[in-house]
């Protein structure tokens, strides 16, 4: 059986940097992924601020720039006639977002995990927990037709929405919520636009540059998702005509390139984060409605708190470990649990009055669009910002 002190499932943007981090501790850390390495993985690509952030402190930004993903510093937000400006927050020296193609992100993360000594390994289907006085202590995993067993002391399970892992450890289940919305995302060439969110009542239209191409995702209410699957192409074609008809128009003139992708099953929950000998990373243990993209940036977040926690620790000894994995479950919950709410609040796609007479006094401020630029990118809590909204407020 091969020893490691810690196992990572899931090679994404939770469990590559959690795994890198971790080695860089100097603990030898096994990353395991059932995914073919350089694959691709639903979502709509987009990278806050703060994430790029953390990008730029593991050394690995200029990688993400080499993809061809563009820089983006400034959304525009537009709803009915009201239209915003907001210049993206500096944050750990830059203020540009990316949206990089998930197959070269999470490639350059597991790259840097190798690089750091984790030993990271595709196609390795994790199964099941081994098991010593009642903690995990490995994983036994299914590669190339043969079973396999590696022993560690702590198990990390970042292994997405459907883990695996939570599921063996039992993580409970808490303040979840029903699905809100669905989506339908494509791929464009030849588009003159730069990163661009359109909002009318039920609908939603992000237009996303990434490398060589833009990313034009329609989300729609849940209660239309059995509609939208069965006319794919009808309602994101409609779609993009009643919430974004600049963009319909642009589109006209421009090349799809490949079919349009769905998901339909936007969960909204948080897993408790940690058990003894075991934790959970990035949507393993918290997901959201992707609408505010928030995903990848949390799950950085999350890694790096996990990380510290075990620095914390010191040692991988029971009581030491758990004791720091526990703060790293409250402080997960304290740090995502305003953007989860914020989020919900989003993601109901309702344009009421005052939210559009809240966004008439915005766009009328620049003051008010770097702040609600902030807000938006994560730099200040709902909170924050609605404090010093109300201040400002005449
Ligand atoms: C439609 C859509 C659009 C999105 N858009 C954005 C966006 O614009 N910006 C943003 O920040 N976030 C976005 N997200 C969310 C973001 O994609 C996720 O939050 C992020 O990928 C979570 O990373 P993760 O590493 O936790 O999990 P994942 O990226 O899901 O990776 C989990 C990995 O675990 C592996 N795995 C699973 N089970 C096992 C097993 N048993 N054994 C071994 N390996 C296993 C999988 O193969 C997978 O590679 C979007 C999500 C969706 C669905």
């Amino acid at each position: 059986m091969e020893t490691y002190d810690v196992v990572v499932v899931g090679a994404r943007c939770g469990g590559a940097p959690a795994a890198r981090l971790l080695a860089e501790q100097g603990l030898r850390v096994l990353l395991l992924d059932r995914a073919a390495r350089g694959s691709d993985k639903l979502s709509t690509l987009y990278i806050h601020q703060p994430g790029v952030a953390f990008l730029r402190a593991w050394g690995v930004l200029d990688e993400i720039r080499a993809t061809g993903a563009p820089p983006i510093t400034e959304v525009t937000y537009r709803v009915r006639d009201v239209v915003l400006r907001a210049p993206g927050p500096f944050v750990g020296g830059g203020n540009e977002a990316y949206a990089p193609r998930r197959a070269d992100l999470d490639e350059v993360l597991c790259r840097a995990a190798e690089a750091a000594g984790v030993t990271v390994v595709h196609e390795a289907s994790v199964t099941e927990l081994l098991d010593e006085q009642g903690r995990p202590a490995g994983v036994r995993y299914r590669r190339a037709g043969r079973w396999q067993q590696a022993r560690a002391d702590l198990v990390v399970g970042a292994d997405g929405l459907r883990s695996t892992v939570a599921k063996l450890v039992s993580a409970t289940p808490y303040a979840g919520h029903p699905r809100l919305s669905c989506c339908l995302y494509g791929y464009w060439a030849g588009v003159d636009a730069s990163f661009e969110q359109h909002q009318s009542d039920g609908l939603w239209v992000g237009v996303i540059p990434t490398s060589g191409a833009h990313l034009v995702a329609c989300y729609f209410r849940q209660s239309e998702f059995a509609c939208v699957r069965v006319d794919v192409e009808g309602a994101y074609d409609r779609c993009l005509r009643t919430a974004a008809p600049s963009v319909a128009e642009r589109l006209a003139g421009a090349e799809r390139i490949g079919r349009l992708i769905g998901m339909g099953d936007q969960q909204n929950y948080f897993r408790t984060a940690s058990g003894p000998g075991w934790a959970l990373v990035g949507d393993a243990g918290h997901h959201k409605d992707s609408l505010t993209a928030r995903g990848i940036t949390d799950a950085f977040v999350q890694a790096d708190l996990l990380a510290r926690a075990v620095a914390d620790a010191g040692s991988l000894r029971p009581a030491r470990l758990d004791a720091h994995l526990a703060a790293y479950a409250r402080e997960r919950d304290r740090r995502m649990m305003p953007f989860y709410r914020s989020t919900l609040a989003v993601a109901r796609l309702d344009v009421e009055a005052e939210r559009l007479a809240e966004l008439r006094r915005v766009a009328g401020s620049p003051e008010l669009c770097a702040r609600y630029g902030a807000a938006v990118a994560g730099v200040l809590t709902p909170e924050e910002y609605r404090l010093h909204d109300a201040a400002l407020a005449p």
